[in-house]
């Protein structure tokens, strides 16, 4: 592992320097295969060579126009790597690793050292195509746009709006994905979704539901901090290959131990000081197990849970029944094994978890993502450079289109879907609400979570009358999704053989296009990859990255904008929903959606990330550092690479984006933040809110409710506010307006406003953190007993001039009012609208749980057994 590196930008390839000098016959044979390392395997090929066969070579003339260097992100994960192209005459001929990307450190994987082929692939969809007569023809582009568009609206018009389902992409760029999911809200359905409710949904809920938000909270580069590392179903050295590289570095930096944890012997594993094999879906058991050492030994960060958490003292009675015997019971580890790793994880401090898809995707896989939390929070482990919950994302845009909300359940930002969600949305849109409620078939519908994605074949199959909603789902568009990551495939094929339309929009014709057994009805429709467009991707460090647009939509492509622009046409909503964004020659300016998302999402944070900011980014990655990820010197210094979100304020604020989530050491302006509290002020009258912990430079030295216009004017900060930023308030909901729902946004520099003061806090409610129904006991109702006495209340409202806890708590009816966001909970725990069936997936409580893998186990060996196969592959 090499500690040092050298910052340099690359090139190109080097067997194209090489051949610069041969074509212009500036350079002899032998100086050509010094300099591109060939000789040896030239030597051999030369003497395999018949001499007959080698005639005088002729050079094709070099082209006179300079290659291009341009700078887009690998597509097959959400590490980010920057790819560097090489383009000549509009044609993608080279690719290299960036070597100044302080994510990829001028490394890539097997699978981004592909991508170029991921464009020229020779399976590309060319054209245009529909299934006739059990015959893929070839369209034009107006024919398909007509043909799909017209049947659309057929059924619209005899079936409601929700009889078409849109899923949408994790490959979408995030402004893709942002006009997406306006684009089904203009079409008139919550019907829309994407892979991101398969993979970490139960990990959004979980850890949003723990401290704030559903994301990793430190990054890549900030685990060479770590002085220990526990992984629990990530297998990162195939999964997220360059990531490991940071991980290694903490290895031999810091000397940190990593324990690696997986039912499976993975090549992570091989990298491990100390390997766990668990039962599969053990996890919570396991967790508990670690705990039930890390309590009886006093280890646990007193001061810490004291300060931020609330509800320890309910885990810790939990945890009592999880002895070295009893976890060994279930889990297969043994006990003495579980103490080394408490033991190091105490004595090796800040330490990080990370966890991938062997921890969510379970039927209980929302209890371990708590877990995993609840283990960082008794040691002390977040807000902390070196610590944090690592979660490793999938998809190149999994955190993006995510965030966009391309989801059943939720508006851009995470802003749910109540009346005042949408209003907001229909301010920052410039468009009537009652013009957008039309859309809908009902108000109630507009506000009601649509079918999930791993539903949307009961939305088919299942009877009419068992589904909230007017009809069935007669057509289905698949927009980057290839449904083979779903389980369910053979009522997914009858369901796709029912449906009156299905459209497949791709770039290439996928799993999707071959399954149904159909004659006609079917549409491929072909989509550009992004590296034939531009945009910004977030990473799985919430780091937002520009792409640049290396060479033209390939064949007859076109970029997904342009395909939404089109059907937004053939619907009649062009003029609304483009009201604010350029379309030249049908391709709507990816800048102006940058722009409009970053009007709108005050919520995470995402208003700062100007296209401007993030393209200067990605010119001067050479200035960030690799391990802080903040510039040093440059046009960008001060920065946090690719502003992770939050990034509060507008671009002109400068805001330097957030690195690690809940980090107090730092001002909120720069970067700190606290714990974000969820379920209001207080319960049963205990305190939610920190106690004496705060951002550096918080002029409250408390927790604090959400910022509110009334609260702004009990400060005294309204005084700061212009004439204008105070009509924009007004005109929201007057003294009820929150931050969150406020567009003012303007901040002209220099001046100090009350924004600026409520930035310099944070913007939204500082709380502690809220453990009630967290792991494998959360359904005990024990969980919800006192934790604390009364009196502990800390009244910040003393010091805020605001009235008692009772009054300021945040009650359902008012966040409904102010748009805060929904349940970040990405399952629907109610299946298909109000489908009158039991959720399937219930939670797996405490000894339930234990019981339940026990028996499962039992099960499988047996199985195993009569199969012959050995005994461990059942364990
Ligand atoms: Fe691409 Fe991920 Fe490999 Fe990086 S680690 S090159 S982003 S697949």
């Amino acid at each position: 592992m090499l500690s040092k590196r050298e910052n340099r930008v690359a090139r190109g390839p080097r067997l194209k320097k090489a051949l610069a000098g041969v074509v212009s016959g500036s350079i002899d044979r032998r100086t050509f295969l010094k300099r591109s390392g060939l000789t040896a395997g030239g030597a051999a090929l030369a003497s395999a060579v018949p001499l007959g066969a080698v005639k005088k070579a002729k050079a094709q003339a070099m082209s006179s126009g300079a290659a291009q260097i341009k700078k887009n992100i690998c597509t097959h994960c959400a590490v980010g790597c920057t790819v560097v192209g090489e383009v000549s005459n509009g044609v993608w001929i080279g690719q290299e690793p960036g070597w100044d990307s302080p994510i990829n450190l001028g490394a890539h994987c097997a699978k981004g050292a592909s991508v170029r082929e991921h464009a020229h692939g020779e399976r590309r969809l060319k054209y245009p195509m529909k299934m006739e007569g059990g015959e893929w023809k070839r369209i034009s582009w107006d024919q398909a746009i007509n043909e799909v568009g017209d049947k659309m609206l057929a059924i619209r018009e005899k079936s409601g709006p929700d009889s078409v389902y849109w899923l949408g992409s994790a490959k979408h760029n995030n402004e893709q994905a942002y006009l997406f999911r306006k684009f089904y809200a203009f079409w008139g359905s919550n019907n829309g979704d994407h892979q991101a409710r398969i993979c970490h949904s139960t990990t959004v809920a979980g850890v949003a539901n723990t401290w704030g938000y559903g994301a990793m909270t430190n990054s890549l580069n900030d685990i060479h901090n770590s002085r220990a590392i526990i992984m629990v179903g990530s297998n990162a050295a195939e999964a997220h290959p360059v990531a490991l590289q940071h991980l290694l570095k903490a290895k031999e930096t810091n000397n940190a131990p990593l324990i690696v944890c997986d039912p499976r012997f993975t090549r992570t594993a091989a990298h491990a000081d100390e390997y766990v094999r668990l039962c599969p879906g053990t996890d919570v058991a396991m967790i508990w197990g670690i705990l039930w050492h890390i309590f009886d030994n006093g280890w646990e960060d007193k001061e810490f849970i004291r300060q931020r958490v609330w509800g320890m003292d309910q885990i810790k009675s939990e945890v009592k029944n999880w002895t070295p015997e009893e976890t060994e019971r279930v889990t297969g580890i043994p006990g003495s094994q579980l103490k080394r790793v408490a033991r190091t994880l105490a004595n090796n401090r800040p330490g990080t978890i990370i966890w991938c898809m062997g921890g969510t995707q379970h039927t209980q896989g929302n209890n371990n993502t708590r877990a995993y939390c609840v283990l960082q929070l008794a040691l002390g482990n977040m807000g902390v450079s070196g610590g944090g919950a690592n979660i490793f994302r999938g998809h190149d845009n999994v955190q993006g289109a995510t965030d966009m909300c391309v989801l059943s359940h939720s508006l851009p930002g995470y802003y749910g879907l109540k009346t005042g969600s949408w209003k907001h949305w229909c301010r920052v849109w410039d468009v009537d609400y009652e013009w957008m409620k039309g859309r809908f078939a009902s108000k109630k519908l507009m506000e009601s979570k649509g079918i999930p994605v791993s539903r949307w074949i009961d939305g088919v199959l299942e009877n009419k009358d068992k589904i909230d909603q007017p009809d069935n789902v007669r057509a289905m568009v698949f927009w980057g999704h290839a449904p083979n990551s779903q389980t369910r495939l053979p009522e997914m094929k009858t369901a796709m053989e029912k449906l009156d339309l299905l459209v497949i929009i791709d770039p290439y014709p996928t799993f999707s296009a071959v399954i149904p057994d159909r004659k006609d009805g079917i549409y491929l429709l072909p989509a550009a990859t992004q590296f034939e467009t531009s945009g910004s991707r977030t990473a799985t460090n919430r780091s937002l990255q520009w792409g640049e647009k290396f060479v033209e939509p390939l064949f007859e492509s076109k970029p997904d904008h342009t395909i939404m622009y089109l059907f937004a046409k053939k619907f009649g909503v062009d003029k609304e929903m483009f009201k604010h964004i350029a379309v030249k020659d049908d391709e709507p300016l990816v800048e102006d959606l940058t722009r409009e998302f970053n009007k709108g999402m005050w919520t995470i944070g995402y208003t700062g990330q100007s296209p401007e900011r993030l393209k200067l980014h990605m010119a001067n990655q050479a200035t960030f550092d690799k391990t802080t990820l903040q510039a040093k010197g440059g046009p960008a210094d001060g920065d946090f690479y690719g502003l992770p979100w939050p990034c509060w304020g507008n671009a002109a604020m400068n805001h330097p984006g957030t690195p690690n989530l809940y980090d107090t050491s730092k001002p909120v302006a720069e970067g700190g933040l606290c714990f974000r509290a969820r379920f209001g002020v207080e319960r049963e009258g205990q305190n939610l809110l920190a106690e004496g912990s705060y951002p550096v430079g918080s002029e409250i030295k408390d927790g604090y409710p959400e910022f509110t216009m009334a609260m702004l004017k009990k400060l005294g900060w309204d005084k700061d506010l212009t004439a204008e930023e105070r009509a924009a308030i007004d005109k929201v909901a007057g003294d009820k307006t929150n931050w969150k729902t406020d567009l003012s946004g303007g901040y002209p520099a220099g001046r100090r406003q009350a924004r600026v003061r409520a930035l310099r806090q944070r913007q939204g409610p500082c709380g502690g953190v809220d453990l009630p129904g967290s792991g494998a006991a959360a359904p005990r109702a024990a969980l919800h007993q006192s934790a604390g006495s009364a009196a502990q209340v800390r009244d910040i409202r003393g010091q805020a001039g605001l009235p008692p806890a009772d009054q300021v708590r945040v009650d359902s009816e008012e966040r409904l009012l102010q748009g805060v966001p929904d349940d970040p909970h990405l399952g629907a725990p109610g299946g298909v609208r109000g489908r009158r069936r039991r959720n399937p997936v219930q939670p797996v409580a405490g000894r339930a749980s234990a019981e339940h893998v026990l028996r499962a186990q039992s099960a499988r060996r047996q199985q195993h057994r009569r199969q012959g196969r050995p005994a461990s592959l059942g364990a």
